[in-house]
This record gives structure tokens, sequence and C-alpha cells, in this order.
């Protein structure tokens, strides 16, 4: 079921892991941001598009992780967008047919079945260059940063006042920070909360990529909280957050011990880099 959310923004929710479907209708049809998990809401997804008589004219993935790359036959062939270094990672990822094995092992095994990973990840993406989604509607703004995956990107629909948040700013999941490979992942993250910050000023509604929508009167809160956490992992403290523990983990076991994991891997990190003798 299409919810709206804020003039000219509607939702469609996911059971798995509380996942928010975007979509703006524009013109000539409506921009879908992160599709959706399970076939059969995304078919739903599909029928509500339909009866409104709207085509997707344009998809877009905030990162490239499999929950943000899906679609399904039914949307039909519209392009379908991502940040540039979020098309070159899932290229590099998705390299040949066997890959889509190996996806499936990362998808919770009592939804895998449910899960269509035929269109996975078949993004084009934009240069790095082009600020806005290009397609007939209200202009998107681009906020590209490096915190939670390679290319992540939020999204600000200035004109309706919403900011798509993709894997950031979540009530019900902790800051996961984007372990491989980058140089400094903590101050990273923390940048990237500085940007979504300054772009947050004059929004009144934030949609997180998994979680509930957020109003004007907590969106800073959100930003704090995101803070509050990575400072905590920064310093090896225990952090004060609910989203920390068994609930962070949906009472499903597919992600168990997130922010101990973190901790670990980051210490491994910071011994690895400290200088010999
Ligand atoms: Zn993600």
């Amino acid at each position: 079921m299409l919810r709206q959310v804020a003039d000219g923004v509607l939702v469609h929710a996911s059971e798995f892991c509380q996942s928010n479907a975007i979509v703006v209708p524009g013109r000539a049809g409506v921009l879908l941001i992160d599709p959706g998990v399970l076939g059969d809401e995304m078919a739903c997804l599909a029928n509500d598009l339909r009866e409104l008589g709207q085509p997707v004219a344009a998809g877009f993935s905030t990162h490239p992780h499999w929950d943000h790359l899906l679609w399904h036959a039914r949307l039909g062939a519209a392009p379908r967008y991502g940040t540039a270094r979020c098309a070159a990672t899932v290229r590099d990822r998705l390299p040949d047919a066997g890959a889509k094995a190996r996806v499936a092992q990362l998808i919770p095994p009592d939804i895998v079945e449910q899960v269509p990973l035929d269109l996975l990840g078949l993004i084009t993406g934009l240069p790095a260059e082009i600020a806005q989604i290009p397609w007939d509607g209200p202009q998107v703004r681009i906020i590209e940063h490096q915190a939670h995956a390679p290319g992540h990107a939020a999204l600000l629909i200035e004109e309706h006042g919403v900011l798509v948040a993709g894997d950031m700013l979540s009530d019900v999941l902790i800051p996961m920070l984007d372990l491989n490979g980058t140089a400094d992942p903590v101050e990273d993250y923390l940048a990237a909360l500085r940007l979504l910050e300054a772009a947050a000023g004059d929004v009144d509604v934030l949609v997180p990529g998994h979680g509930s929508i957020a109003g004007a009167d907590q969106v800073h809160a959100r930003i704090d909280q995101d803070r509050a956490y990575v400072h905590a992992l920064r310093d090896a403290g225990v952090p004060d957050d609910p989203r920390v523990g068994p609930s962070a983990t949906f009472g499903q076991d597919w992600l168990p011990g997130v922010h101990e994991g973190q901790l670990q891997r980051l210490a491994r990190r910071s011994e690895r880099d400290r200088p010999p003798g």
C-alpha cells in the first residue's frame, strides 16, 4: 500500500527490515527510489502505480547493497540510476552470473526464496558532476558521501521538503560503517553526517531506507543520535543507544552483533596501522 508522507512523496513499506520504497510523481511517470525487497511487495507496488495511471519513469538505488538494488519486471524498463561509484561497485561485486549465488547467501534464509534476483543491480552510474537526477519531475538533488557504502547517496527533494536518507539516520538500525577499503571510516561517517546536517535545514520529512519516517522536529535528533553512536564506536565506549542489542536485529539472527563486529574490526584496523616497534 502506498502511503503519502509529504506533498508529492509516497512510501511503500516492506516487511523486511522496515524498508521504505519511495515514489515521487513526475510529469510522465514516477521516480522510484529503492523499490523494495520481496517480489510480492514489488508486484503490489507495480499494481498501485498502475491504478494511479503512473508508469515508472526512472529508478534510483541509494547504494550498492542487495536490498537497495532489486527490481521487478512489472515495474517496467525505465532507466535505473545510482552514483557512478555505486554503479562501479555493483560491477565489481556482480561480475558474473555466479555472483548472484553469493548475494543469495547474504539474504536471510527465511526470505531468500521470495527475493527476485534476476534484475539485481542493473543500474546506470550518473557522472559525479551531475547534481540532480535526470528526469521529468521535481528536482532531486544527489548528496553523495562516503559512509555506509561506496557511492552512498541521500536525495533532497527541496520542492517537497523531503530528505531521502538511504541507510543513514534510521531509528531502527545503528550506523553501519563502510569498513572495506576506506582510509578512515569513522571520519568519513562523521563528514557525511555534517553534509546531511547542512542539507537538512528546510527538511520537513526524513525518509530513511529502514525505519520510521521522521518529521522536522526529529531530523536533528536522528543526526545527533548517529553522531553519538559513531563517537562511542570511535572511543570504544559503550553507546547509550536503544538501537544496539537484540532490537536492532528485529528478533532475527541475520544481523547478530553488528555493534560488536564493528568494534572488533575497527580495533583490528588501528592495530594494523600502528607503527612497528
Ligand atoms: Zn545498506
